[in-house]
């Protein structure tokens, strides 16, 4: 694969930009990664695992001279990130970001992006539970989609940026930010919200049963367990800032539940056999497009490209 920018800067060294830097690496889709994160220990860890050609210690000095620099902090952070590294930029790069809100962040960088340099937010759909500048693997983006929300920006420098996600394994779609927020909303953020509650619930039930939730504990529980072992901060950051789209979807979830509910407390069997019925046919669909599992795609052909 060509190397795509001369330059890359990550800010966050985290799950998402680990990840980043070791398939850009397998790759060779930059010549040289820099990076920063915010606190020494990352940034001991990141120098211990050769994560990052040049690990700096302001964000400033990671961005300064980059040709793409990528922001990979939690959504609320994005912001005050964003005015740091603003002074810095060179004439023609790109900043873009990979949070999980789109909305939010155009809000919150838009404004600090000088004249000249280019601002195209992206969101790649792809993460496991786990976080920190151990937890990256070059396979996380393989067969995943990353989602480009480039609103206008300039064609050439969003063909780079996609070329950059497809070099890193990814299937990259286009979409503008409010409807980006209420696809993951419904696809991503009221679910994580839904296995938070359901562990919590569970976990007020284990004081009455003492133990048994953990002990007896079956795969339905087990999956609402991983989800919501996802970084506080991050789904903090993510209900806070896309919450129009994700209250949205709880209404109507809300309103689904009671529907069952009623069929449970009638005994409307056809109800529920029907609504699962239909439910199945999702999964299928899931299945047949390839995005069936969080794990590495090793080995796998994409779906689809473009
Ligand atoms: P992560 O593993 O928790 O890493 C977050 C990084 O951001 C760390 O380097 C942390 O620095 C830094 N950071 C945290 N708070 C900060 C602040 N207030 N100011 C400056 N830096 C700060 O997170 P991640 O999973 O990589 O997520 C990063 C972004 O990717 C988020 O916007 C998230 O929405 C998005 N995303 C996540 C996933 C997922 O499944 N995890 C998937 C797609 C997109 P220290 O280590 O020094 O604390």
């Amino acid at each position: 694969m060509a190397q795509v920018y001369d330059r890359v800067a990550l800010i966050g060294l985290g799950l998402i930009a680990s990840s980043m830097f070791w398939a850009i690496k397998r790759a060779g889709l930059a010549g040289e990664v820099t990076g920063f994160a915010r606190s020494a220990e990352t940034r001991a860890t990141a120098r211990d695992i050769g994560l990052c050609d040049r690990v700096c210690d302001s964000a400033a000095e990671a961005a300064e001279g980059a040709d793409l620099v990528v922001l990979c902090v939690p959504v609320g952070a994005m912001g005050a990130v964003a005015a740091e590294i603003a002074p810095v930029l060179k004439p023609g790069a790109t900043v873009s970001d990979v949070g999980s809100v789109k909305k939010a962040v155009i809000e919150a960088v838009g404004p600090h992006i000088p004249d000249g340099v280019h601002f195209i937010p992206a969101h790649p759909l792809a993460g496991t539970e786990h976080s920190g500048p151990r937890s990256g693997f070059a396979e996380l983006f393989d067969n995943r989609w990353c989602i480009l929300v480039p609103e206008g920006a300039d064609a050439a420098a969003t063909s780079r940026l996609r070329a950059l996600w497809e070099g890193m394994g990814s299937n990259v779609e286009e979409m503008d930010a409010e409807h980006h927020d209420l696809v993951l909303a419904v696809t991503s953020h009221t679910p994580h919200l839904i296995a938070y509650t359901m562990v919590g619930v569970a976990d007020d039930l284990r004081r009455v049963t003492d133990s048994e939730v953990i002990k007896y504990s079956a795969a339905g529980f087990r999956d609402f367990t991983r989800i919501a072992a996802s970084d506080p901060t991050m789904w903090r950051d993510v209900f806070l800032t896309n919450k129009e789209a994700t209250l949205e979807i709880l209404g109507r979830f809300t309103e689904e539940l009671f529907a069952l509910q009623r069929a449970i407390r009638t005994g409307d069997g056809d109800h529920l056999h029907a609504y699962f019925t239909r439910t199945r046919a999702i999964r299928r669909g899931i299945i047949e497009a390839g995005q069936d599992t969080d794990a590495p795609n090793f080995g796998r052909t994409p779906a689809k490209k473009g």
